[in-house]
């Protein structure tokens, strides 16, 4: 059997394996071992596409920050369309939700971004579907976006191409072990050998540190589903937002000419070819059905999909404690494909030993808080902590 060798070996060809990938091959060769025939076909294919840097944890909205200008102006030859393009963002909040929506909209505004904090009578212009009278307060960040998946996964792999690095797919890491100072991977492809291994495996990281004989870490997959339904008939649909309420228990925006829903279940699941769950289809249509003016009689596409979580939600970037030439890039939850050029610039400069990009690091990123040393991180049995929002980490 072939053995091919590389300074870094990647493992995982989503939006965490292709990013990192692309910004180590300037440091030095890299391989990509993906297990699908092709990348993507996991979380990363199965996403909303939307970056709102008002989602997620303290951490992760931050590198969202951090990513935008990668995602509106890439490098010059990495992609010949747009990434992105507008979309808007309407969250709202019921009467006992307004003080956290405005804290919210107080942090966005001290880290640059616009936003509009009105009624919900008056964001009816934004998005005319909401039944206003449920609401008590609504935020308009207009510059959330759209982010074009494909365009971007296919810049990332021409990108690591054009470099000297390789994507090799069909390629399940099977046996990892370290002899001799180095990483030997097994796949049927054949032998990979690496002085640093790169854990991208999205909801598989637990199973790649397992093979690499390293203790069980708290990252881990839940369920999440999807739905898409016809719009009403003679909606111009193009221009409404993402719309999110506060408490996270529904969101719903346009997608390619219906709307896409989302019960925003959190279903802790083994990983898999994960699919949408039945119970959470019908919850997604009642929540339509309640917050919105909106009917759903038929469903035209339902989907499941893992999103990888630490107990506090945040990124779990850079070397383990117990073995630094193993990389985590890891615990991406919701925020993997909008964080994921600056999360990528992030795990790259770990992986080499270097310090953190000066942008990154001025938004508070430390190599110790993304660290997968982090003690809810790497002691399974530690207490689950409160997750973060954007005021609660400094
Ligand atoms: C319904 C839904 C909506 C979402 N909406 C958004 C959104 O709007 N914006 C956003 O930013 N994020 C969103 N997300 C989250 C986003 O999809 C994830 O954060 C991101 O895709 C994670 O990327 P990843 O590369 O870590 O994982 P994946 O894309 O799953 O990639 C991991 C890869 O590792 C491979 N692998 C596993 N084990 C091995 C092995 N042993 N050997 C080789 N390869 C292996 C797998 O085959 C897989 O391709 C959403 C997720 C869901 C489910």
């Amino acid at each position: 059997m072939t053995v091919q060798t590389a300074d870094f070996l990647v493992i995982g060809g989503g939006i965490a394996g292709l990013s990192v990938a692309y910004e180590l091959s300037t440091r030095g060769t890299v391989i990509v071992l993906e297990s699908e025939n092709s990348p993507g076909y996991h979380s990363t294919g199965r996403s909303a596409a939307v970056m709102s840097e008002n989602y997620g944890p303290a951490l992760w909205s931050r590198l969202v920050t951090a990513s935008r200008s990668f995602l509106e102006a890439p490098p010059p030859g990495f992609t010949d369309v747009s990434l992105v393009s507008p979309r808007g963002a309407l969250f709202l909040a019921l009467e006992h939700e307004q003080d956290k929506l405005r804290a919210q909209g107080e942090e966005l505004i001290r880290r640059g971004a616009s936003i509009d904090i009105t009624t919900p009578a008056d964001a009816l212009r934004y998005c005319p579907a909401i039944q206003a009278d449920k609401f008590a307060l609504a935020l308009y960040e207009p510059d959330c976006l759209d982010i074009d998946t494909d365009a971007l996964m296919t810049g990332y792999g021409k990108g690591l191409r054009a470099r000297g690095g390789q994507l090799q797919t069909n390629a399940r890491v099977l046996e990892l072990a370290r002899r001799g100072g180095v990483w030997k991977a097994s796949t049927r492809q054949g032998e990979f050998e690496a002085a640093v291994v790169v854990n991208a495996a999205g909801g598989w990281v637990q199973e790649v540190a397992q093979l690499a004989g390293l203790p069980a870490r708290n990252v881990v997959p839940f369920r999440r589903t999807a739905v898409t339904f016809d719009p009403p008939a003679g909606a111009d649909i193009r221009t409404w937002p993402m719309t999110f309420d506060v408490a996270e228990t529904f969101y719903f925006k346009p997608e390619a000419g219906r709307i896409m829903v989302s019960p925003v279940d959190m279903e802790p699941s083994a990983p898999c070819d994960a699919q949408a769950d039945e119970l959470e289809v019908a919850i997604a249509i009642d929540r339509i059905e309640r917050f919105t003016t909106m009917r759903v009689p038929t469903i035209s596409h339902k989907w499941g999909g893992l999103r990888t979580f630490a107990p506090d939600h945040e990124p779990v970037i850079g070397p383990d404690q117990d073995q630094p030439t193993f990389i985590w890039v890891a615990g991406q939850g919701g925020n993997g494909v909008m964080g994921g050029a600056a999360a990528a610039r992030l795990a790259a400069s770990l992986a080499a030993g270097e310090s953190i990009p000066a942008d990154i690091a001025a938004l508070g990123i430390t190599a110790a808080n993304v660290s997968p040393g982090r003690s809810c991180v790497s002691e399974p049995d530690a207490v689950r902590p409160t997750v973060g929002r954007l005021e609660d980490i400094a």
